[in-house]
């Protein structure tokens, strides 16, 4: 069985403590490995590794930085495969899809970031002759980032790449669900060249671990994705510190399928957007909005398509859907559907734990399931499930679609699928979301902002967001 260690200070360590946690395989329910259950003595250990590592790193040539991550993406690509099946092992998710989307966008995002440092500029503003203002922007510090278990390493790389980039030492807590390929990192970063303690990856539960991270002095930014409760208790422990924080939380996002939209398209895209990983991507579509003029032919297809895509074992390249990444979210899922239906709801595919037979038998496998809501006010139209479970809503007029897309407490992401060009756009600007994608989902570029509005989280990632949340900007005037 595979044991876990920290790594800090550029060595791999069990925790002070000795304890260590189970780390079990959604696809067959076994514990199959273990990992620290790592508390506030191994957090301060590697809060002090990455002090110490900062001036030297804040120091070097971005030149020597950016070539170092790019050395680590191009290590993670040499050993793709590895990731990808411990991915999938680890969180239950297909391998192919580990293969094609997980691992590749990692080391995407190493690159990306080590160019983004290459080309980034700073600000001089004249104010008269004899005055000028000059802008610098300077690493912050030990940087803390939490991330959560749904696209471990994609996830957890979208905040090590841009901290590393610009300067920053990092001490980083995967979720303590799905902590492998987070491991299998730490045995390449000396080799990619980064010096002792930039960065330290400590395991373990939120509650210690992640919970001392945020409450440490000596780490003046916590970059967190997760759940949007989890993110209200790191907000209150973080203010005493006046920490920089960024938020980027859960979902209930809508699909707007107007009349007039491209059926074929609308009805493939959003089969992917409600049950891709399972479900569980906090931008995965969970209310689809359907004008009532094709809310039959598109219920239909979309039921029948539903039930098509195939739910199986994990390794096997032709399962569209794995297994749920833990027995308890599986339980959390299926309650979810059980007072929808306890509260007349009518389930229409779905809505019962799948067994699979033989060694799987013991995995947590849960089915597409597509629900008929009537109105926003069902606990299932407002909370997020983050499974694969989706409403079925009509709609008669615009003003409907918008107000029941913007009627939950999230703003993250919206889908709108139409022909009509002025309501695309009127629909973009009328929604409350912070990605808007019109006749498509889930296409990113990572320069553009990304982030949620309202309960969906504060701050925005990606592109020059990342770079500015992960510096300090210091204002120089000088008289002549
Ligand atoms: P979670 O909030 O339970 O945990 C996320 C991380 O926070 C884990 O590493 C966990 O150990 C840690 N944590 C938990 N309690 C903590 C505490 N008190 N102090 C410090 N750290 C703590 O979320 P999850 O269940 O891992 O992830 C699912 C959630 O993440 C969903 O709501 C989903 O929508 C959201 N999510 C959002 C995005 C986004 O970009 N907006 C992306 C992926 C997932």
């Amino acid at each position: 069985m595979e044991i876990i260690r920290n790594y800090i200070d550029g060595r791999s360590v069990e925790p002070r403590s000795g304890l260590y946690l189970d780390n079990v395989r959604p696809r067959d329910g076994t514990v199959y490995s273990r990992l620290p259950d790592s508390d506030a003595s191994d957090v301060a250990e590697a809060v002090a590794a990455a002090k110490r590592a900062f001036p030297e790193w804040k120091a070097k040539k971005r030149q020597e930085r950016a070539a170092i991550l790019q050395k680590l993406a191009n290590l993670i690509e040499g050993r793709l495969a590895q990731f990808a099946e411990a991915e999938s092992e680890d969180q239950g998710k297909p391998k192919t899809l580990a293969e094609r989307m997980d691992i590749p966008r990692a080391i995407e995002n190493f690159r990306f970031f080590a160019g983004a440092i290459l080309h980034q500029e700073e600000a001089a503003h004249q104010s008269t002759d004899s005055v000028f203002n000059y802008t610098l922007r300077e690493p912050v510090g030990v940087a803390g980032l939490i991330s959560p278990w749904n696209l471990p390493l994609y996830l957890l790389t979208w905040k090590l790449a841009p901290a590393l980039a610009t300067g920053n030492t990092v001490v980083a807590k995967p979720s303590e669900l799905t902590p492998m390929t987070a491991y299998l990192l730490t045995q390449l970063l000396t080799e990619a060249g980064l010096p002792p303690g930039v960065c330290n990856i400590v395991f373990g539960t939120g509650a210690r671990a992640g919970d001392a991270l945020v409450a440490h002095p000596d780490v003046p930014l916590i970059s967190f994705t997760g759940g949007t409760e989890t993110a209200s208790v790191i907000g209150q422990r973080a203010a005493p510190f006046y920490k920089k924080t960024s938020f980027e939380l859960g979902g209930k996002n809508p699909g707007l399928i107007f009349a007039d939209a491209d059926l074929d398209a609308a009805v493939a895209a959003s089969l992917r957007s409600a049950f891709l990983n399972q479900g569980e991507i906090c931008l995965c579509t969970s209310r689809l909005l359907i004008e009532a003029s094709i809310f039959d032919v598109f219920a239909t297809r979309f039921v029948a398509g539903a039930k098509a895509l195939k739910l199986g074992d994990p390794r096997q390249p032709d399962s569209f859907m794995g297994a749920l990444v833990s027995q308890g979210h599986r339980s959390k899922v299926a309650g979810f559907v059980a007072r929808a239906r306890e509260q007349g709801l009518q389930i229409l595919c779905g809505g019962e734990e799948v067994v699979l037979p033989g060694d799987l038998s013991k995995g947590f496998y849960y089915p597409p399931t597509v629900i008929l809501a009537p109105d926003a006010s069902p606990e299932i139209m407002q909370k997020e499930v983050f499974g694969p479970v989706v409403t079925l809503t009509p709609f008669r007029t615009y003003d409907e679609a918008i107000r029941l897309a913007n009627q939950t407490p999230y703003g993250l992401a919206t889908s709108i699928w139409t022909q009509n060009l002025n309501t695309a756009h009127r629909a973009a600007r009328d929604i409350q979301a912070g990605q808007i994608w019109i006749n498509t989902w889930m296409n990113r570029d990572l320069r553009v902002p990304f982030g949620g509005m309202k309960a969906s989280g504060i701050g925005r990632e990606g592109g020059r967001h990342s770079l500015e949340f992960y510096t300090e900007e210091k204002n120089v005037c000088i008289q002549i």
